[in-house]
């Protein structure tokens, strides 16, 4: 077994659209990034990524890379998992996001199995917390995400 952990965070801005964990959430507000700044996709990323001992998302792909300008997250997220599927299946993944608001109790279920889909097991638990008010957080200037992941060598 292997293990992987994964941190993002990513400023709340008007004039942008919210995705998070692939799925387009109605908001006044959206997250900035040079791709369309799905914090908890990138955390996920990156917890697949250290699980499989491998560089991170900003190694991978970088944002200086015009390739990657307004990319949907959740294409980064289908090619890493293209990568890791022939060596690692994934036993399952625990992603949780940090929101002031919106709400994420309504679209949990249609994020979960999106990223159900993606890696390839059920074994997938999403959770939505508030920041209680504090830092920046709280605040409403931005959201954060963390994930783990377990995966098993293929053998
Ligand atoms: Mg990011």
């Amino acid at each position: 077994m292997s293990v992987g952990f994964g941190f993002d965070l990513h400023r709340l801005v008007a004039g942008r659209r919210l995705v998070l964990g692939g799925v387009e959430i109605p908001h006044e507000r959206g997250l900035l990034g040079h791709s369309d700044g799905d914090v908890a996709v990138h955390a996920l990323i990156d917890a697949l990524l250290a699980a499989a001992g491998e560089p991170d998302i900003g190694s991978r792909f970088p944002d200086s890379d015009p390739a990657y300008r307004g990319i949907s997250s959740d294409v980064l997220l289908a090619k890493v998992m293209d990568d890791l599927r022939p060596k690692w299946a994934v036993v399952n993944a625990d992603v949780t996001i940090v929101a002031e608001e919106p709400q994420i109790a309504p679209h949990r279920e249609k994020i979960r199995s999106k990223l159900a889909e993606r890696l390839g097991t059920d074994r997938i638990t999403v959770k939505g917390k508030t920041a209680e008010g504090i830092g920046p957080v709280g605040a409403k200037e931005a959201i954060e995400a963390f994930a783990v992941v377990q995966m098993e060598p293929r053998r």
